[in-house]
């Protein structure tokens, strides 16, 4: 499936979105970069049927954290279950996106006019080799979820190195994800 720009949404839709407010379970705590320090940006609502996964990465000093990387502790994807409540956002860093944009899934093979933001399921496209990471609690191979273009506006893009696609993967036993970026 595409993931279509959907337009505006709410800070805490429950639909699959791209920036706003994650939704989390009360034990929440907002993750933090390994490299700098800071505080993350919470980047993406991915609604999964079994699960939700919340995708973030560390835009405090960009082009300086190994945001990128899959293992080096500058971004973080979680899978939660429900119930779920917007989180508390903390007041320093960079932790937002400029806007809040929902992603609609359409059949890849449907012709659209909109704007394609992402993709969700299949294979990865992979921008440079792949780099499929292997889940950290079971060790194999993690399953491709879903990957996101940095938007549609640069004022409320995600940074991926410029014109760079975000990969995520999940290991459904392990509840486990991961997120990288390639350009
Ligand atoms: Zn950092
Ligand atoms: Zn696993």
């Amino acid at each position: 499936m595409l993931l279509i720009d959907g337009g505006k949404a709410a800070d805490d839709a429950p639909g699959l979105r791209t920036g706003g407010v994650p939704l989390v379970p009360d034990e929440f705590v907002w993750p933090t970069c390994r490299e700098c320090g800071g505080p993350m940006l919470f980047f993406a609502h991915l609604p999964l049927d079994w699960g939700v996964v919340a995708v973030f990465l560390c835009q405090n000093n960009p082009g300086l954290c190994d945001d990128w990387d899959a293992t080096a502790g500058a971004n973080r994807a979680f899978v939660f279950h429900g119930p779920l409540s917007a989180a508390t956002v903390p007041a320093e860093g960079e932790t937002r996106l400029g806007a809040v944009t929902a992603l609609r899934p359409r059949p890849a093979d449907t012709p659209t006019e909109e704007p394609v933001l992402g993709r969700l399921g299949g294979e990865p496209d992979w921008l440079q080799g792949d780099e499929t990471p292997d889940c950290p609690s079971c060790a194999t191979p993690m399953t491709f979820t879903a990957a996101f273009k940095e938007g549609a506006e640069f004022e409320t893009a995600a940074n991926f190195g410029g014109g760079g696609l975000g990969y995520v993967f999940h290991c459904r036993p392990c509840d486990q994800a991961a997120f990288l970026w390639q350009r």
